[in-house]
């Protein structure tokens, strides 16, 4: 698309860049994290994808999308994790929507999660959880919605067995809201299936021609950003299969390949999980 980056500074700290073309595209970056959401804003109305992790930042961004002075139209919770989703709680009149099985996996983990962040976070996390409502795209895994006339196709991709990412591409700005599926310059939040998320990068490098991918931590990227992911990945899932590796082990290993990343302590959340049997 044809644009003008705009980069602007919050005074909490976190970024947003806006791509001025015949729609505007704004991607809130948190300094904490690297936790992003994004809105689609047409001349009308806006889309907004997640709602960001912690309140002040949630509260920030619910303030910049005031101050755009446009009704939501759509809002999504793109994936389960807490880091998209807890910042609903600063939407209380948005009702925001998520496939079926996100919201599922937010009912069955959400409120342990929940209470395990207050410990870490106290009065920055929210009280309770809001829960998005459940909705489904059908046998195709697909389909198209119109913002002021923008096709938006949705999509669903299985980042592992149980783990489901809903995407939203839109042709007309060769854009492509990836979330989760794509870091920039963060560490990945890895899972045990990690030759399966890097076959669905492959994929999406082959069946569309993007500039710009938002993602779920991180600035915006074009594809070589799914290229890194790629290596990324190849890295972590041999040093994972190296035989008695150790979640210390790993997690050194990692960042002495990656000294200049962030996002650290993302490791550190998801190690247990990839380490324990099963
Ligand atoms: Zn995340």
């Amino acid at each position: 698309m044809e644009v003008t980056a705009t980069v602007i500074d919050r005074k909490i700290g976190a970024t947003i860049i806006k791509y001025e073309g015949s729609f505007t595209v704004h991607t809130y970056v948190a300094s904490i994290l690297g936790t992003s959401a994004h809105i689609i804003e047409g001349p009308e109305h806006l889309l907004i994808v997640d709602s960001q992790f912690l309140l002040p930042y949630a509260l920030d961004f619910k303030k910049y999308i005031d101050s755009l002075n446009k009704p939501i139209q759509y809002m999504f919770i793109s994936h389960s994790h807490p880091d998209h989703y807890l910042g609903l709680a600063a939407f209380p009149d948005v009702k925001a929507k998520a496939l079926k099985e996100t919201v599922r996996e937010i009912n069955d983990k959400g409120s342990e999660l929940l209470e395990a962040q207050k410990e870490v976070w106290s009065e920055k996390m929210p009280t309770d959880i809001v829960l998005p409502q459940a909705f489904n795209l059908g046998t195709k895994n697909a389909m198209t919605i119109h913002l002021d006339g923008l096709d938006i196709h949705l999509r669903k991709y299985l980042k592992s067995k149980s783990e489901v990412q809903l995407t939203f591409y839109v042709p007309a700005l060769k854009l492509h809201i990836i979330q989760e599926l794509g870091y920039n310059n963060h560490h990945l939040f890895l899972n045990k299936d990690m030759n399966h998320w890097a076959d669905i990068l492959r994929l999406l490098l082959d069946k569309d021609v993007i500039d710009i991918y938002l993602l779920g931590h991180g600035l915006p990227a074009t594809a070589q950003v799914l290229v890194d992911n790629i290596l990324y990945l190849e890295f972590a899932n041999k040093l994972y299969k190296t035989k008695d590796m150790t979640s210390d082990k790993f997690k050194i290993a990692l960042l002495d390949e990656y000294p200049q990343m962030e996002g650290k302590e993302l490791i550190d959340i998801y190690l247990l999980q990839l380490f324990i049997e099963g």
